[in-house]
């Protein structure tokens, strides 16, 4: 019900802004980044890195955050992310279109970035067995063209089974177990090889998140697709996944791979490979949301993102338009409008504030 959201406005010397945001929570359950040592991040060690900097292309800023600092992908890819926004907008061109002009496999392709954008919806684990197929079926009534439930050992295999029947079989559903399985638990394989039997789109990130060759001797046994989400990081993870074949499908998070540059990265690589590739989400803000359509809109995204409508998460949302999705499950990318596309409502923002910093001058 409630989220600490870190937000970043950033000033360019001709005036040009651009809000960006932390993708971090508050603990350090998903990710070893959380909101404040993010604000500790950016604030001490990466964000005096950029200020009254130039660089030429925000490929570049990529470069100078990741000089000599490990981790902290979080914060990276939130100044990272908002150079791009900052250098679309400048250049009159939608973020969309700019990270479409930046990939190499979207130019091979010639197409255009997508003008809509399918999307997925996330239903956490819940109370009952009812309440999780009533979610799902109400899901699918507004739209959503993937159901993705989170799983966890011991409410893993029924409630599988139990949105499969309830959805039907045109509707993709994919279980996210969150690193929460360990091959070394009996009890664990004998509830993969069950789920590996329901017919699932994939199985998100069952081993942990530093288990690639267990991923991979875990996909080699299973018919169905694993596609990785905490253990991918960075290119460098992804092209390990790829070459030890750990899993077929990558849920990609810009902000957990430290920003555009590494996404990008994956993105072509994913496509040269032929891998299954779609955009998570983290429970973001309508400023968030932008970066990820715009993402999702990359010819290489072959799976629906998770993209929800502002109003399934908010109750008013931070962006004017708030971000909407069609009746058929899609969500509009604004190619029309320079930057990330959606206004801020900065008087929203100042109203929620409760910490702020300025840096550089
Ligand atoms: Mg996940």
């Amino acid at each position: 019900d409630v989220r600490r959201v870190l937000l970043l406005e950033l000033v360019n010397s001709d005036g040009t802004r651009a809000w960006s945001e932390c993708v971090a929570e508050s603990l350090p359950s998903y990710s070893p980044d959380t909101v404040d040592s993010c604000w500790l991040a950016i604030s001490e060690w990466l964000a005096p890195r950029l200020a009254g900097a130039t660089f030429t292309t925000p490929r570049d800023v990529n470069g100078a955050l990741s000089l000599g600092i490990r981790g902290h992908r979080m914060a990276r890819a939130a100044l990272e992310m908002g150079v791009w926004a900052l250098d679309a907008e400048r250049r009159g061109l939608s973020l969309a279109a700019l990270l479409f002009t930046e990939s190499a496999t979207s130019r091979a392709g010639g197409a255009m970035p997508r003008a809509l954008v399918d999307t997925g919806v996330a239903i956490g684990i819940q109370g009952s067995a009812n309440e999780l197929a009533d979610r799902a079926r109400a899901a699918v009534a507004e739209g959503y063209r993937r159901i993705r439930i989170k799983i966890e050992p011991g409410r893993d295999v029924e409630p599988a089974r139990d949105v499969r029947e309830a959805v039907g079989d045109a509707v993709p559903v994919v279980v996210d177990a969150n690193a929460s399985y360990s091959l070394d638990d009996t009890t664990h394989v004998l509830a993969l090889e069950s789920l590996d039997t329901l017919g699932l789109w994939m199985i998100e990130q069952p081993l942990g998140s530093e288990d690639l060759v267990r991923h991979a001797e875990l996909q080699r046994r299973m018919r169905t697709r694993l596609c990785l989400d905490e253990s991918i990081t960075s290119d460098a993870r992804a092209e390990e996944m790829l070459r030890l074949g750990s899993a077929r499908g990558v849920n990609l998070k810009a902000g957990r791979v430290g920003g555009f540059t590494e996404a990008l990265a994956i993105h072509d690589r994913c496509t040269r490979a032929g891998t299954a590739l779609w955009c998570g989400g983290m429970l973001e803000t309508g400023i968030g949301r932008a970066y990820n359509v715009a993402l999702a809109s990359l010819p290489g995204f072959t799976e629906p993102g998770d993209l929800s409508p502002s109003a399934r998460y908010w109750a008013r949302d931070i962006t004017e338009p708030e971000w909407t999705m069609s009746a058929t499950g899609q969500v509009q990318v604004p190619l029309e409008r320079a930057g990330i596309g959606v206004a801020v409502r900065e008087d929203a923002i100042d109203d929620l504030t409760t910490r702020r910093l300025v840096i550089g001058s």
